[in-house]
């Protein structure tokens, strides 16, 4: 309706709360003024009862009449006139139409069906009310007493009423509308910071925070909001270093076969020294397209749905030592497969096998000849890979699922290792929610304990 959440607040809930005060406020001075026509009927109908009661046996004495009805209206605050059964004026409190013959509908009904009747008129700017009370004397209907009031008392009461109540109305919807105005605010300001936020975010501010404290809806909206700009900004900051570590993986390689391949152009050399310079090209074109398939088989993974299965581990172990076997052979290790037989897992058999392939290659790359590789799981949910191999140094383990991440650059030379393959390892753990930890002993052991939460 409006552009500002607190301007629809502020019209549609003072709306809302005027038109109550003002149907509160004409019930409230209806039901008042009905009490007070009631009690003041009653009272009058009560009144013309006493005095029809008291000279319905001095119509013969018009004398006594008017002076006995006199007497006896004298407390009552109005006109007080008893007239015949044809409508003559008897007896008059105020003396003033004595002998005349009244013509009105109320008092008319009154005398021809002897009932109390009660009528309002006005005259001029006054209001009056008449009650006519049939007069009864030995069965028969002599006449009616009519007391007449001005109820301009009453019309005052109600206008001082009506006063009051809109000068306490206006101060109630004043203080309504201010009110509802400062909920909008206090809704539609958190609302706009998280507007600007995003904008911000949009416009590549990562690092946008809101500052909204409170324990409602839009606490949350805020704490999620500030939860997901910290992811952003977090995979924004992967992103450029895998970007960073990336190009420079690929510009180390690149940078030796320009120099080399500069070195046979400038230089004038022998068929043999050609040869052994293109063949360290070869050598770094294959670490560049080693590397290249690396980074293919992780956007690939990135990309990859899991498709979860049931898979038998020791089964898989047993596939892979296959695959492995020449490789175990040549360095006269032993892998011995432990595993429970009955250890299943829901996991992506291609994933699954990644990490087990990986994982292996690096026990053997990394072991000593003739060492042993062991294998073997517990509680239905820990799987360990242990080998007697060099180890890692404790201030590297942190940072051994790092990409590109190799402990010690010249040792990695001859294993042909370029940081990727825990990087990987580590991805497809989280991926399937798992857990993956590392101990090692430099010289001595290093095991990779991998825990299944299904
Ligand atoms: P790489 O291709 O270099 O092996 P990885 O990501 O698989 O890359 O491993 C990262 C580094 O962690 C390796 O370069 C190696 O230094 C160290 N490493 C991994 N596994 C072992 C292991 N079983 N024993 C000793 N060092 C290991």
């Amino acid at each position: 309706m409006f552009k500002r959440i607190s301007m629809t607040m502020t019209v549609v809930y003072g709306l809302i709360i005027i038109v109550t005060i003002i149907s509160l406020d004409i019930t409230f001075i209806y039901a008042y003024q009905k009490k007070l026509q009631d009690k003041n009927e009653s009272k009058n109908v009560t009144y013309g009862n006493i005095i029809s009661n008291l000279e319905k046996d001095k119509f013969e004495d018009l004398l006594l009449l008017n002076q006995s009805m006199r007497e006896n209206s004298a407390h009552i605050d109005g006109r007080v006139l008893i007239l015949n059964a044809e409508g003559i004026v008897l007896a008059d409190k105020y003396e003033a139409d004595l002998g005349k013959k009244i013509k009105n509908n109320y008092i008319n009904q009154s005398i021809s069906h002897g009932i109390e009747t009660i009528g309002y008129y006005r005259e001029g700017t006054h209001r009056i009310m008449i009650v006519s009370t049939p007069i009864k004397y030995r069965n028969m209907i002599e006449g009616a007493a009519v007391i007449s009031v001005f109820l301009d008392s009453i019309f005052t009461d109600i206008q001082d009423l009506k006063k009051q109540l809109f000068v306490i109305s206006m101060f109630a919807s004043i203080f309504a509308i201010a009110f509802s105005f400062y909920m909008g605010n206090k809704l539609s300001k958190p609302i706009e910071k998280l507007t600007k936020a995003t904008e911000a975010i949009r416009l590549d501010k990562l690092d946008t925070r809101v500052d909204i404290k409170r324990n409602d809806e839009i606490g949350k909206l805020a704490e999620a909001f500030n939860q997901m700009s910290t992811q952003i900004y977090n995979i924004d900051i992967t992103r450029r270093r895998f970007l960073s570590d990336i190009s420079h993986e690929l510009n180390t390689p690149l940078t030796s076969i320009k120099a080399l391949i500069e070195a046979l152009i400038e230089g004038e050399n022998d068929i043999p020294i050609y040869k052994e310079y293109l063949r360290d090209v070869n050598g770094e074109v294959d670490r560049l397209s080693i590397l290249i398939k690396a980074l293919l088989t992780i956007t690939r993974f990135e990309d990859m749905e899991i498709k979860k299965e049931p898979i038998r581990i020791y089964n898989e172990i047993e596939a892979i030592t296959r695959l492995f076997y020449p490789l175990l052979e040549e360095k006269a290790i032993v892998l011995t497969n432990h595993c429970d037989k009955m250890l299943m897992v829901e996991a992506d058999k291609g994933m699954l096998r990644e990490v087990l392939v990986n994982l292996i290659d690096n026990s053997i790359k990394y072991g000593n000849e003739k060492g042993k590789i062991e294998i073997s799981s517990d509680n239905n949910r820990i799987l360990t890979i242990r080998d007697n191999g060099i180890g890692i140094p404790q201030k590297d383990i942190p940072f051994i699922f790092d990409l590109f991440f190799r402990v010690d650059k010249s040792r990695n030379g001859d294993t042909g290792g370029r940081g990727i393959g825990l990087y990987l390892v580590k991805k497809i753990i989280t991926l399937h929610g798992w857990d993956i930890q590392v101990n090692s002993e430099l010289g001595e052991k290093t095991e990779f304990i991998i825990e299944f939460k299904q």
